[in-house]
Parts: structure tokens; C-alpha cells; sequence
């Protein structure tokens, strides 16, 4: 039998790394078994460290919105390169790309350029609360935001208490002000105006959220969060980290016509190199220093190679009919899945919005996180696996969105749906 490098590189990891990986999700602890260790990427593709290819649906979770190693942001990384890795001074390439996302995204006036989406998160969050001079801020259950300490937070025993730290290490005095309500749910975010109106700093909100699988805001929910905060002087963050730039040119915010106070922006902005951002109406971003006393750093923000990978992915998804294809490709993928299920009698729905898919072993797309935990997750974690022997790479668990990008063709999407139809048959008679 031939030793897998995948499983020596995996012991060696953990020697050396917790869980052997860099990020959680990343360890398969969820389906269990050995990660894959990439060598390489290309389009629509990935290699493991054994030379298995597969086709990818997570596209490094989510900025490989033009597919891997596009030659023209390869290019743009390599030239950059040769100029200088890092100055630690302002450039003309962060100018071109504040105007840019400007442009693009109407409700920001001005933008301020991060390194992660946890940064773009966290910042926005305290400029909201320094803004309001209020401590208190609302998110929803299942809406991931980063790992800053105030958002790792689930909520607490009785509706509408303050919630509680869903990680050791975060003292409970620093998610005493953070309420966590059920998303969809228009009745809980009244009910917590209600209560707290006067106290509210901010919503922060992801309006198409993919950490709980995909799941849609209904617009009456998001326009409720927009009223409700407007009507009590709080502010509306939109957390575009993923849907920005994924659901659509302009992202989530144009896709539903409301305009949120603040947007936290990530992921395809960096086009696979690290660049975040956060951005609102010019009078609120004066807040921030060195204008205004909201203070916020990064020695690696703005940095001209990330920048440059990140403008050439905007310029690529501006091309005409760049979204008519990518929610064509997610729609082929979601709907030849659901059609191959039935046929072979499996209990399963898929969903789309953009390049972002769900993938749900249930009747029905959940509404919020307590459905989407209802799903049958045994029976995910079996399909992963068997589509991973079939060379298709879905996210390593049932609580993530999917991503197709520009390079992911007809002639791929139906390799996926024939080998999920064997995988159906397979689960059917299991
Ligand atoms: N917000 C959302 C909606 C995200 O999906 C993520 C990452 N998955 C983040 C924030 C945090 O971004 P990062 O991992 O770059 O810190």
C-alpha cells in the first residue's frame, strides 16, 4: 500500500501546528478523516499533495471569484513584487482602490483598507459604538463575523438576555454587551428595540449569511433592521466580508435596495491576497484617526501586492455578463444536484444567490441557524467524502456556503452532478 503524503504531512502538521491546521475548519474535524494538503491551483481546480485533482467549491473560502492563478492577477502580483513588498507609506494603488470600491458600492463615501475580514469587523464595530457613544450591539445567531472577542458570542439562556462566549478565553464582561437574536426574525429585533432602543450601538448583520450554510435574509428582515435602527439612532452594519462582491456587483446591499450605515468588505477584494475593508459615509469614517478619536492600525494595510492582486479582481469581475455567468454556474450546480437527488430518491434541496450555494440534506433551505442545525448532518459528512473519491472538493462541513467561480464551466458543473448522482445512489441504498 502506498503511504499517503496527505496523511504523513497531516502527522507532521500537528506536531508543530494545533490540529495541524492554521484555521479550524481547515482539520476536517467536523467529516472527520485526513485533510487535503494543496500543492497547487489552477481554475476550477486544486491538487493534493498525493496529486489527486479536485474540483473546488470553496475557492480558498471564497476570494478565487476568477477562478485560481488567473494569469492576469498572477501578473499583477509578480509586477508589484518587483517594485517592493511593503512600505508602510500610502501609495497610489490604495488610492485607485478606495475610489474604486467608492464607485462600486454607493453607500461607502470612504473606505479604510484592512488585512482580514475579523479586522474590517471589529473595527467597524468600535467606530459604530464611538460614533453612537452606546455599548451595546445586536448580531444574529449563526452569523459569523471574525473571532474578535465581542462576536464570539451565542446567546444567552432566556431570549433576549446578553449572551455568552462561545470561546475560552473571552471574558464574559466582553459579550455582556452583545444581544444575539434568531435571524429572519423581525418580531425578536422590535422586541430588543423595544427594550434597549436607547442603548443600541449598532445590527451587525451578515444579509446573505454563508457560516450557516447559505441562508437568505428575507427583505422584510433586512428592511425591519433598517428602519428599526434608523427610527433609535443605531447603526446598520452590513458584513459583506462574503457576499460583497459575490452576490452581485455592488453585493448584497444592492441586490436587496437597503443602504446600510456601515460595510464590512473582505475576501474577493483581495482576490486571494490578504485585503478587508470597512467603509461608510464620509462624515462617519472621520470618526476614525487620524481624524477622529476612533483609533484603528495595521503595519500591513493596504499593502501593494495584496492591493494589486485585489484591483485586478475588480477589474475582472466588471467585465460584461460577469455575473449573468457565475449565477448561471451557481444555478446549473444547485438545481442538477436537487434534480439528481430526486431522481435517485434522496431527501435534499439546494440553494443559490450569486456565485454563493447552499447545499441542505432536508426538504426545505433553512431560515436560521436552528433549522440548518436540524439538517442531516451524518448524511452530509458521508457525501463529503464520497464526492471528495470523486475529485469534487465541497466545503469540509455542513455548516458552510459554496462558491463557484468564472473558471467553473458547464463541462465542470456536469462532471459534479454525474458524480453527486452516483453518490445519491450510493447514499439511497446505504
Ligand atoms: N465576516 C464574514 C461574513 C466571514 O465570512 C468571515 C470569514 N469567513 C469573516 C467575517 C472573517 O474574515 P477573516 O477570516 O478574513 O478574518
Amino acid at each position: 500500500m502506498t503511504i499517503s503524503k496527505n496523511d504523513t504531512l497531516f502527522e507532521r502538521a500537528q506536531k508543530t501546528t494545533p490540529g495541524g491546521v492554521n484555521s479550524p475548519v481547515r482539520a476536517f474535524r467536523s467529516v472527520g478523516g485526513t485533510p487535503r494538503f494543496i500543492t497547487r491551483a489552477e481554475g476550477p481546480y486544486f491538487w493534493d499533495a498525493d496529486g489527486k485533482r479536485y474540483i473546488d467549491y470553496i475557492g480558498s473560502w471564497g476570494p478565487a471569484i476568477v477562478g485560481h492563478a488567473h494569469p492576469e492577477v498572477v501578473q499583477a502580483v509578480q509586477e508589484a513584487a518587483t517594485r517592493g513588498l511593503s512600505f508602510g507609506a500610502p501609495t497610489e494603488a490604495e488610492v485607485l482602490m478606495a475610489e474604486e470600491i467608492c464607485r462600486l458600492v454607493p453607500s461607502i463615501e470612504q473606505v479604510r483598507l484592512v488585512s482580514s475580514g475579523t479586522e474590517a469587523t471589529m473595527s467597524a464595530l468600535r467606530l459604530a459604538r464611538g460614533a453612537t457613544g452606546r455599548d451595546k450591539i445586536v448580531k444574529f445567531e449563526g452569523c459569523y463575523h471574525g473571532h474578535a472577542d465581542s462576536l464570539l458570542v451565542k446567546a444567552g439562556s432566556g431570549l433576549l438576555t446578553f449572551g455568552n462566549p462561545t470561546s475560552a478565553g473571552v471574558p464574559e464582561d466582553f459579550v455582556k454587551h452583545t444581544l444575539v437574536l434568531d435571524y429572519n426574525d423581525v418580531g425578536q429585533i422590535e422586541e430588543a428595540f423595544g427594550n434597549f432602543g436607547g442603548e443600541i450601538a449598532c445590527v451587525i448583520v451578515e444579509p446573505v449569511a454563508g457560516n450557516m450554510n447559505l441562508i437568505k435574509a428575507t427583505p422584510e428582515f433586512l428592511q425591519a433592521l433598517r428602519e428599526l435602527c434608523t427610527r433609535h439612532g443605531a447603526l446598520l452594519i452590513f458584513d459583506e466580508v462574503m457576499c460583497g462582491f459575490r452576490v452581485g456587483l455592488g453585493g448584497a446591499q444592492a441586490l436587496y435596495g437597503i443602504t446600510p450605515d456601515l460595510t464590512a468588505l473582505g475576501k474577493v477584494i483581495g482576490g486571494g491576497l490578504p485585503v478587508a475593508a470597512f467603509g461608510g459615509s464620509a462624515e462617519l469614517m472621520s470618526k476614525m484617526a487620524p481624524l477622529g478619536a476612533v483609533y484603528q492600525a495595521g503595519t500591513l494595510s493596504g499593502n501593494p501586492i495584496a492591493v494589486a492582486a485585489g484591483m485586478t479582481t475588480l477589474k475582472l469581475i466588471q467585465q460584461p455578463g460577469f455575473y449573468d455567468k457565475l449565477t448561471a454556474s451557481a444555478k446549473r450546480l444547485a438545481e442538477g444536484l436537487t434534480d439528481a437527488a430526486f431522481e435517485e430518491g434522496v431527501t435534499f434541496c439546494a440553494d443559490y444567490e450569486g456565485g454563493m450555494f447552499g447545499l441542505y440534506f432536508s426538504e426545505q433551505p433553512p431560515r436560521n441557524y436552528a433549522e440548518m442545525m436540524a439538517g442531516d448532518r451524518a448524511r452530509f459528512n458521508t457525501f463529503f467524502h464520497a464526492m471528495l473519491d470523486e475529485g469534487v472538493y465541497f466545503a469540509p462541513a455542513a455548516f458552510e456556503a459554496g462558491f463557484v467561480s468564472a473558471a467553473h464551466d458547464d463541462a465542470v458543473i456536469d462532471e459534479t452532478i454525474e458524480a453527486a448522482r452516483r453518490v445519491f445512489r450510493q447514499l439511497k441504498a446505504a
